[in-house]
């Protein structure tokens, strides 16, 4: 029902309401739940209150009413005769036997004077503050004592919920308390129309509440517990109907045959990994194993694989990549940057030699001639592998056959991009597809971005890599930095200087870069050390000349922007050093830790920051210097960044978008909605059973439909 049909809101509040809140019926008012909760369920006493508490509710008798007029003169006290309109603030001293506390007021000075009369008693409610050494409320609400707000404040009055609000709202007289109002009566006009979106059995088998007792309790609690289990409710529904879209998608796929069949290992693998310069570990021979199951199944695989920074996921792609190669198909390897995948090529090339497979690099900046000769090779077939940035996403790069395509990616690469390339192949079947994050993302977030995905987990560095030791230095340390680069060059190995780069038209970050590359040149004088620049200002041929200086050991200090962030392996460097490392977000700081300790030597990485640090950055810092656990570091920036950050999140990549559930704090709730929707499907993977109707209704709902990223041109 609209709005406009609920008593006391009319058309010009409904229009208001539309517009401020996208709220048009009187559903869409009961959906919007409270932020948070006034409790008016007990009183504090005076003498208990703290600035740091939220709404505080006080009983308490007037003592005596004081009247300051402009520049704190004091006035008449007992106001005859005042002229309200000069007066510019009320204080008035109450008591409620444990303590005496102020109320301030600087509006409605006048009504207020005519009722809070001394010797009267009221219930005064409002979030304490501090005024100098005292604590105070300003403008509390005032209510007259009756018995029956007595008695409700004595015997589980009920809280009351606090909603979004705007200024032109508030305006419109659209108040909190006329909000608890129009809930009140949404309540009683159409609860009884919202129909249980759960079945009794999910309901029973995982303890919820009602969707009923959800809705009424959300805005008008019981009392906590009954909150508690109405958020958890609601909380769950939402991520079980958002985990039960995606398994199903898994499941059907699963059962279906259309994936390309790749029986056998082929060729160009074995003789690749016979000439391995290096034993894989354990953890590399299980995934592979895990994507040669699947590629053989007939099924379309579509297989997250997870690995920390260092893990080795490169050779586990390319030894996919072989596979399919080995059963005749092409494959193909999308990296999130430039330098990254050029850096994938070469190492590519290298493994690729005794197998004689050909593989070519389609970046942004290929020459036209090339790229020319790149489609070429695609289309007819002669290049089995292509490697390349987003570039090979575009229209004119059409596979003969597509076999299998990795995105080694970073978590900012979104579902739809994966969704192109299931397209790319002219066979008319979907390729397999292998997604690599090279950053650990938090499990829950992991989870709903790619939860129609079946998980590998690389959970081993390959041998021999020593922990990095992080530390924290600022300014003064400079020197002694400076000497540690020096020792630990004169040792033969190299160091890395990073310079964030927020902004890759920001002149400022510019600026200190090169001021730092001038002050590392001066202190580090040619020819007794050698430093290469790199930042994206170069053009590709300088940049790539650089780097490779950098990576064949002729230039013993890289200066670099955060472009090396993704990916740039160089063993021998031993040291990372980080400038203005407060500036760096902590998934981006460990990716950039990552680079070192990637050798046999012992490492460091040194986080150089100003003295001013937000709580956050500190935090950050901190964090860094307590573990190497990229796991760790994840779900702890995701607490720390919070559902606000998530928003941005959900809009570039979450394939539903989340009313009360957050990813960042309900990963117990989304864990047992998970489980519970995949038990649901194990049993009736088309919810075809009677007690699932109610399942696949709901699951058609628009909120609900979560792309089918296969169909998406
Ligand atoms: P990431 O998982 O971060 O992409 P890489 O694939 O870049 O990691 O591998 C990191 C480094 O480890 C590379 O130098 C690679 O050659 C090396 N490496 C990979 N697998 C092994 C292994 N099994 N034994 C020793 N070194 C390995
Ligand atoms: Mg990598």
């Amino acid at each position: 029902m609209e709005i406009q049909f609920l008593p006391g809101v009319g058309p010009k509040r409904a229009a208001l309401l539309q517009k401020e809140l996208n709220i048009s019926t009187i559903e869409d008012l009961l959906r919007l739940y409270p932020f948070r909760y006034i409790d008016k369920s007990s009183f504090t006493r005076i003498c208990d209150a703290r600035p740091d508490m939220a709404y505080i509710q006080i009983r308490a008798k007037v003592l005596r009413v004081d009247l300051y007029g402009a520049g704190q003169q004091t006035m008449a006290q007992s106001g005859e005769g005042v002229k309200f309109n000069t007066v510019k603030r009320m204080s008035v001293w109450v008591t409620d036997g444990y303590g005496e506390m102020e109320m301030v007021f600087f509006k409605g000075i006048k009504w207020m004077h005519e009722k809070l009369k001394p010797g009267l008693e009221f219930i005064f409610f409002g979030k304490p503050t501090v005024f100098g050494t005292k604590i105070n409320i300003v403008h509390p609400e005032v209510d007259t004592l009756t018995a029956e707000k007595l008695q409700m404040a004595g015997a589980g009055a009920r809280m009351t919920g606090v909603y979004p609000s705007t200024e032109k709202l508030k305006n419109a007289g659209i108040t909190g308390k006329v909000m608890n109002k129009m809930v009140d009566a949404a309540l009683n006009k159409a609860l009884g129309d919202f129909e249980e979106s759960l079945p009794e059995y999910v309901l029973r088998q995982c303890g919820l509440v009602p969707l009923h007792f959800a809705i009424r309790n959300i805005h008008f609690p019981q009392d906590a517990a009954a909150l508690e289990k109405a958020k958890y409710r609601l909380k769950f529904e939402e991520l079980f109907y958002l985990q039960l879209s995606l398994l199903k998608q898994k499941y059907i796929r699963s059962r279906a045959d259309n994936g390309i069949m790749m029986p056998k290992v082929g060729e160009a693998f074995n003789k690749c990994y016979e000439s391995l310069p290096f034993p894989l570990t354990g953890a590399q021979k299980c995934v592979i194993t895990e994507i040669r199951n699947d590629l053989k199944s007939g099924h379309q695989m579509n297989r997250l694989l997870q690995g920390d920074v260092g893990s080795g996921k490169t050779m586990v792609a390319l030894l996919s990549a072989l596979i399919a190669i080995g059963n005749g198909y092409q494959a193909c390897i999308m990296a999130p940057t430039e330098v990254l995948a050029q850096q994938h090529f070469k190492n590519i090339q290298k493994l690729l030699a005794p197998t004689g497979v050909r593989a070519a690099l389609l970046t942004g900046s290929s020459k036209t001639a090339e790229r020319r000769e790149v489609h070429q090779g695609i289309e007819d077939g002669s290049i089995c592998i292509l490697v390349g940035t987003h570039a090979l996403l575009e229209d004119n790069v059409v596979f003969r056959n597509l076999g299998l395509a990795i995105i080694d990616e970073q978590h900012r690469f979104g579902v739809e991009q994966r969704s192109r390339l299931w397209n790319k192949s002219s066979v008319g079947v979907p390729p397999h597809v292998l997604v690599m994050t090279a950053t650990p993302i938090p499990r829950t977030l992991a989870m709903t971005l790619y939860g129609d995905l079946d998980v590998s987990v690389i959970d081993e560095l390959p041998p021999g890599r020593k922990p990095v030791q992080t530390i924290h230095a600022t300014e003064g340390k400079r020197p002694a930095l400076y000497n540690f680069m020096r020792e630990q060059i004169a040792l033969g190995r190299q160091v890395f200087v990073v310079y964030p780069l927020i902004n890759e038209t920001e002149k400022l970050d510019y600026q200190s870069l090169e001021a730092g590359a001038e002050d590392i040149m001066n202190k580090f004088p040619f020819p007794d050390y050698k430093t290469a620049v790199v930042h994206g200002k170069q053009q590709n041929d300088v940049k790539q000349f650089n780097m490779d200086a950098f990576v064949a050991g002729r230039a013993n200090i890289l200066v670099a922007t955060s472009v090396i962030e993704v990916g740039v392996d160089v063993p021998n460097a031993s040291v990372m050093v980080i400038e203005s490392a407060e500036r760096f977000g902590l998934s981006q700081l460990h990716q950039l830790r990552g680079r070192v300790g990637r050798g046999s030597e012992k490492s460091y990485c040194v986080l150089m920051t100003g003295h001013k640090m937000s709580k956050e950055s500190k935090r950050r810092i901190e964090l860094m210097c307590a573990t190497e656990n990229g796991f760790e570091l994840a779900d702890e920036d995701m607490k720390m960044r919070g559902p606000g950050d998530l928003e941005g999140t959900q809009q570039s990549g979450l394939p539903i978008s989340l009313n009360i559930a957050s990813l960042a704090k309900d990963g117990l709730i989304l864990n047992a909605a998970r489980d519970c929707a995949d038990s649901i499907l194990k049993a009736d993977p088309t919810l075809h059973d009677d007690k699932n109707q109610l399942l696949r209704k709901e699951l058609r709902k628009d909120k609900y439909q979560v792309k089918d990223y296969s169909k998406i041109s």
